[in-house]
């Protein structure tokens, strides 16, 4: 079988927690923005729904700088890379419902706004009088803090979301670098015996199986990851992808029973296949 890619777990305690105090620290500027924004449209009947959705823009901006952060900071510990994103949406929506409770009570200021943002029981107080004061769109108390824990719960979910997806490709020990991700390449699915050998780690099969036809309805998706600095470290994923047709205008694209993710490749076999993916790139026939 060959070596499957984990992160070291390493981290670098300076950068590392620069990205923690950057992340979080944007976390609050765009937190702080969200909230003012959102009173701006205070009392509108739609306020609810505009409050829900500006959180959600403002999760996934949070969610990119975070993962940014984590990216140029090097951080390839998985519980670091989560604590931060955590740490940095929770501060955006604590620094939201800071400013939303500091306009309507009409104390807008700087000062007030660091005080209330540090201690977490004022704020939960001034909370609950924005949520529960009448307003113009009369919902009822209850209600309101159903709709708040659910903007809090969706916007701490899509920001996590985002700031993990794109922050854990592989990484390069060697050179210390992160790997780069070439364009996917797509090759037919393989019969049963060859997807067997596959699972045994017989990766280097992938460079006998011909290019899917265009417009395929399944089919295997190729994913190389490379270090742009040495050339000597690349990982493979290999996913079974099927398109599924679930009503006449409706086409999903679903990852199929079975993925081989995460190899990291022999010299030759990465080299072979840096070369199919570079002559699909040329445009000359694969096969
Ligand atoms: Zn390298």
């Amino acid at each position: 079988m060959i070596e499957r890619y984990t992160h070291s777990g390493r981290v670098e305690a300076g950068p590392a927690l620069g990205a923690l105090i950057a992340a979080t620290g944007a976390g609050v500027a765009l937190g702080a923005l969200n909230g003012r924004v959102s009173a701006l449209v205070d009392s509108r009947d739609a306020a609810p729904v505009a409050w829900t959705v500006g959180s959600m823009f403002c999760g996934v901006a949070v969610g990119w700088f975070s993962q940014r952060a984590l990216r140029s900071a090097r951080v390839r510990n998985s519980a670091m890379a989560s604590a931060t994103a955590v740490l940095a949406v929770v501060s955006a929506a604590a620094a939201t419902w800071v400013m939303r409770a500091l306009i309507v009570s009409g104390r807008a200021t700087a000062a007030e706004f660091l005080r209330l943002l540090f201690d977490p029981v004022e704020l939960w107080t001034a909370a609950s009088v924005v949520i529960a004061r009448p307003s113009a769109h009369e919902l009822p108390a209850a209600l309101g803090w159903v709709l708040a824990g659910l903007e809090i719960a969706f916007m701490v979910a899509v920001s996590t979301a985002v700031a993990l997806s794109g922050w854990s490709k592989p990484f390069c020990e060697t050179c210390g670098r992160w790997t780069t991700e070439r364009r996917p390449l797509r090759l037919t699915s393989p019969d049963a015996e060859t997807r067997r050998r596959f699972q045994a780690g017989d990766v280097a099969l992938l460079l006998t199986l011909p290019s899917a036809v265009p417009d395929p309805t399944e089919w295997l998706e190729i994913r190389l990851y490379e270090c742009a600095g040495c050339r000597a470290f690349s990982v493979v994923t290999i996913l079974a992808m099927q398109d599924v047709q679930r009503s006449r205008s409706a086409t999903f694209r679903l990852p199929l029973r079975w993925s081989i993710e995460d190899r990291i490749l022999r010299a030759g076999d990465a080299a072979a296949l840096r070369a199919r993916f570079d002559s699909r790139a040329e445009g000359r026939p694969t096969v």
